[in-house]
């Protein structure tokens, strides 16, 4: 019997609902199963959870405090009031080692949210025993994909030209190169400043470095060594005119970040734009956490106008077409549409009646709160299931556009 087991023990089954401890759990179901002993460093701390009568504890570890038991039970760092609630010998204060502290019964809360299941054009798809996928494009161009992060590069008569290279493609992209063409790196595009996106852009020192502006001025300000300054910056647009083909850089404005600019090669009719517009995906936590929420909408206009076949949006699974261009753009346009409804219809005084006087911000924030439990449920009913994770950030994103709506206030964007 392993007393670990879900099947074999029905209060480690209620556990394993419990997402930050399931992995722990299996580790130990496999050891037991295997009869081996299982012996964990970092992880052994979790073993110390028991039960009694129906009841779960965990045997507090040197360095615990109740915040890095909710972290880990719980899933929610604020949830260290209920322990707290519930040990009151503690008499509030962090536990000792060797002190056990009672887990809630039925971890209702934010840990127990469920999602909408990844459609299928959405999930992600299996890699090669190299870790990475190559793809082409056209004839010259590629994109690299790598976990959920992509990047992209053009070989041309007389070298590579390569889009970003996220600080996790550092050991795929050379290979990746190096796997189609002998030729070396001659020019490295920043799509924006970001890390996540041009994190390893020190790995070619005597490319010709291309950005934006703003992306120069804001990794100047950053003084990142991976992330040098760019050598050769524009303000509209910029072509690189390269062994027989044209890479074109052009700026839409400020969008995702000011200085995130749209790559285009036509011969190859492949574009990027980096996290805008994700294939197959909602856009991520506030508004894709965008500089300039109408920006990005505009930028989604900018996307339309090119007759392409590739797109490269840098995250989650796969590449996109025109088509998913067009998907992401009528969902933030229903965003957009819905939100400035719910503006419309819902009064703010109302809401400074439910706090305290003077607590503007309390007031405001139950406001917003109301605006996007008004817009999400279109959203919702239209667009679950054809878009992954559109109710993962789908509140908080309704809310920072309805910030923006107030304070940006576009004429060039409808008003609902
Ligand atoms: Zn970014």
């Amino acid at each position: 019997m392993c007393d670990n087991c879900p099947s074999e023990n029905p209060t480690r089954r209620s556990l394993l609902k419990w997402g930050a401890a399931a992995s722990v759990m299996s580790a130990v179901c496999a050891a037991s199963a295997a009869g081996v002993p299982f012996v964990g460093t970092a992880n052994a701390v979790d073993l110390s959870i028991s039960t009694k009568r129906g009841v779960a504890y965990y045997v507090a570890q040197s360095g615990d405090t109740l915040k890095t038991i909710a972290t880990r039970f719980l899933g929610n760092i604020d949830r260290w009031k209920e322990l707290l609630a519930l040990n009151p010998d503690l008499h509030g204060q962090d536990p000792r080692p060797g002190k056990k502290v009672r887990l809630p019964e039925s971890p209702a809360g934010p840990n127990t949210r469920t999602f909408a299941p990844i459609p299928a054009g959405s999930k992600p798809q299996p890699f090669g025993p190299e870790g990475y996928r190559l793809t082409r494009f056209g004839d010259r161009a590629y994109g690299l994909q790598v976990g959920p992060a992509q990047s992209a590069f053009v070989v041309t008569d007389t070298g590579v030209v390569v889009l970003d290279a996220p600080a996790g493609h550092a050991a795929s992209l050379p290979k990746a190169i190096a796997s189609v063409t002998d030729k070396p790196v001659t020019h490295f595009v920043y799509s924006h400043s970001h890390s996540d996106h041009v994190g390893a852009a020190n790995l070619f020192p005597n490319a010709i470095r291309v950005g934006h502006a703003e992306t120069a001025s804001i990794l100047a300000a950053a003084k990142d060594p991976a992330r040098p300054v760019p050598t050769v910056t524009f303000t509209d647009s910029h072509v690189i005119d390269a062994g027989g083909q044209k890479i074109v850089l052009s700026y839409p404005g400020p969008n995702h970040e000011s200085g995130n600019i749209i790559i285009h090669v036509p011969q190859q009719r492949f574009a990027m734009l980096i996290d805008v517009a994700i294939p197959g995906w909602a856009p991520f936590r506030s508004f894709g956490s965008a500089d300039s929420v109408p920006g990005v909408l505009r930028a989604h206009n900018e996307l339309m106008k090119l007759d392409i076949d590739h797109f490269v949006g840098g995250h989650m699974h796969r590449y996109g077409t025109r088509k998913d261009i067009a998907e992401s753009r009528e969902f933030v346009f229903d965003m957009w549409t819905e939100t400035q409804k719910a503006i419309a219809a819902t009064p703010i005084a109302p809401f400074f009646g439910q706090v305290e006087a003077g607590n503007t911000w309390a007031a405001v924030e139950l406001w917003y709160d109301a605006i996007a439990v008004k817009a999400e449920d279109p959203i919702l009913r239209k667009w679950t299931g054809r878009l992954g994770g559109v109710d993962v950030w789908l509140r908080d994103n309704l809310k920072t556009m309805a910030v923006s709506a107030r304070v940006d206030q576009p004429k060039d964007l409808p008003s609902g």
